[in-house]
């Protein structure tokens, strides 16, 4: 197990060598020109028990976002369709729910499921706090990924989030693995957390055994209205280090830079490329955050010289 010591060496190494090392894991374990896409569709929209303190659908917060009802299968299996059509191989969903209760609405979140596999795409979703019957029944219905992330450290999680317990998460995780799912957790950056928390969290994602498949890396998208809409954005060379640590951590796993591109320029999300991220979400909104346009990206991975969007298969 890699201790929080062993994690702080690699963090703090001179740029351009923790760069060099990253890169080279990166190289012997994926072909650096395959930059994943993913969609993430909401699903079930706001009106969310829990408390995250930097969430637009948090039912605590006045955020303008209203709650809708959950999406039917044929709605979904249009938004996978068409996601596929531009390039997407993974397609997640996300439901803003404390956790999936049983009955009508499980079943047709599994019905989804079937339908996003159908369609030959990974799928991953986002359910809240899972039963390991739950998580038994995702996986029958062919799930790839359950998303479950742990946002931050442990000591800085009870500054964050107020209605769930960061063992909570590790229990849902457990039964994810138990059921032989793969596990996508990663964490948020720029929650007031410091460099320390930064390196607790990859602490307990090596921790996991097995280790996440999937990491995403999120930098906070300030929503008007949360507790944390002043949060000050994150440092551009700091995401660097991290992913460039998550990488080195983590040689296998897909290291997605999520939430908050929309704010980076493309050089420094270049810089992320090199340093082991390895996937993006891509659409005009991530959830219910901004995200750049397909345009901007479809440019950005064209100029990057990476296989192109508007040559993906229809
Ligand atoms: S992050 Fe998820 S669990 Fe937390 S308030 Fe938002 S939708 Fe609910």
């Amino acid at each position: 197990m890699t201790t929080l010591d062993e994690i702080r060496t690699i963090y703090q190494l001179p740029f351009p060598e923790l760069l060099w090392r990253a890169m080279s894991i990166h190289r012997a374990h994926h072909d650096p020109a395959d930059i994943q896409r993913c969609a993430l569709l909401s699903i079930k929209t706001g009106g969310c028990p829990e408390d995250c303190r930097y969430c637009a659908q948090s039912a605590h917060y006045d955020t303008g976002v209203a709650p809708t009802p959950l999406m039917t299968v044929e709605e979904v299996s249009r938004r996978a369709q068409r996601a596929k059509e531009r390039g997407a191989t993974r397609f997640c969903l996300g439901a803003a729910w404390r956790e999936s209760k049983e009955g009508a609405p499980f079943e047709r979140v599994l019905e989804m499921v079937r339908e996003v596999r159908r369609l030959g795409l990974e799928a991953c979703v986002t359910l809240g706090m899972l039963t390991e019957e739950q998580a038994h029944r995702l996986k029958e219905a062919g799930l790839t990924a359950y998303n479950h992330n742990l946002d931050t450290s442990r000591r800085h999680y009870p500054n964050i989030i107020s209605t769930r317990l960061y063992d909570e998460r590790m229990q849902t995780i457990r039964h994810v693995q138990k059921a032989g799912i793969a596990v996508c957790c990663g964490g948020i950056l720029g929650l007031g957390e410091n460099e320390e928390d930064r390196l607790m969290l990859l602490a307990e994602l090596a921790a996991l055994d097995p280790p996440p498949e999937s990491i995403p890396i999120n930098c906070l998208v300030p929503i008007p209205g949360t507790p944390l809409e002043q949060a000050a954005p994150v440092d551009p060379i700091e995401l660097v280090r991290l992913v460039a640590t998550a990488r080195i951590l983590f040689p296998r796993a897909r290291v997605r830079l999520s939430a908050g591109r929309d704010r980076m320029s493309r050089e420094l999300q270049a810089l992320c490329f090199l340093a082991g991220a390895n996937s993006i979400f891509f659409g005009d909104t991530l959830l219910t955050a901004p995200n750049p346009s397909e345009h901007a990206d479809a440019e950005m991975f064209r100029d990057l010289g990476l296989p192109d969007f508007s040559a993906a298969s229809s």
